[in-house]
């Protein structure tokens, strides 16, 4: 059977499940894994309501330094720290299929998108200007220690989004983040690190949301993957959330004969069979 999962980031709200269940049937109907996957995430960063492409939170020296990636059996592309450009996600299938390399960052990532006829866009909002002015005058306000435990974090969380598909026996999974807040220019979290934020092969895909530091450290999708078949998918994501305790984590995955989507906060998704 045919499945798409999407999610729209660890601690955004569950009121957008409609909208994301409603782009899971836009995107299903590419009948691609890699294409569905692609088509989902660009559809959700078009949608200024999640932190990533259009509506991509902002570092805390105002810029927008977006990451992205797609990840097939065998094959990897991402971006990280692009900028400047309206769909991250495809800048990150086009360095996997059309260059010689994986991974492109920084003014790099912004060059091949160029050349890739990617042109200028600005995916700053209101919603992100303001929550960067109240993450500063919290910073400000001596509201904010310097070294900050996760859990603080969770008001500044991003709404990252991903997806992964089970079509005609192909695996694939995409993510794309505008990262999360109160971070510095330059910051790296989890979703375009192969392994961490993603990972796909020729069991399963997975994708992960939550705080990409913490994910980091557990390699949390490769985690699940390589425990594909030990027990039912569900039960592995769960045992894996576990082991994050308090910290925001969430995943959504697929294997041979299953899907799930987890989260130890709120996460709206939608799974989508045929
Ligand atoms: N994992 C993302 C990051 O750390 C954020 C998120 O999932 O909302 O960049």
């Amino acid at each position: 059977m045919n499945a798409l999962v999407l999610h729209g980031g660890a601690s955004n709200k569950i009121e957008l499940r409609e909208r994301v269940e409603e782009f899971a049937d836009i995107a299903f109907r590419e009948g691609n894994a890699l294409e569905s996957v692609v088509k989902a995430v660009v559809l959700m960063e078009d949608d200024p309501l999640f932190n990533a492409g259009t509506g991509s939170n902002m570092r805390l020296d105002g810029s927008i330094q977006m990451d992205a990636a797609v990840m097939i059996p065998g094959n990897f592309g991402g971006v990280i720290n692009i900028e400047n450009v309206k769909n991250p996600v495809l800048v990150a299938r086009d360095v996997m299929l059309k260059s010689p390399h994986l991974i492109l960052a920084g003014d790099g990532a912004i060059k091949f998108a160029r050349k890739m006829g990617y042109e200028y866009y600005d995916p700053s909002t209101d919603k992100a200007r303001e929550k960067r002015d109240k993450i500063i005058e919290k910073l400000k306000n001596g509201e904010i220690p310097e070294y900050y435990h996760p859990k603080f974090f969770l008001e500044f969380l991003g709404d990252t989004v991903g997806a992964v598909a089970r079509i005609n026996g192909k695996f694939a999974a995409a993510v794309s983040t505008g990262g999360t807040s109160l971070t510095l220019r330059g910051r790296v979290g989890d979703s375009p690190i192969p392994g961490a934020g993603i990972y796909c092969g020729e069991r399963g895909a997975v994708v992960a949301t939550g705080i990409g530091e913490e994910i980091i450290k557990r390699m949390l999708s490769i985690n699940v993957y390589n425990r594909m078949g030990e027990m039912p998918l569900e039960e592995i994501c769960k045992e894996e959330l576990e082991k994050f305790g308090d910290v925001p984590v969430g995943i959504i995955a697929v294997d041979e004969n299953s899907e799930c989507a987890q989260s130890n906060l709120t996460m709206p998704y939608a799974i989508k069979k045929e």
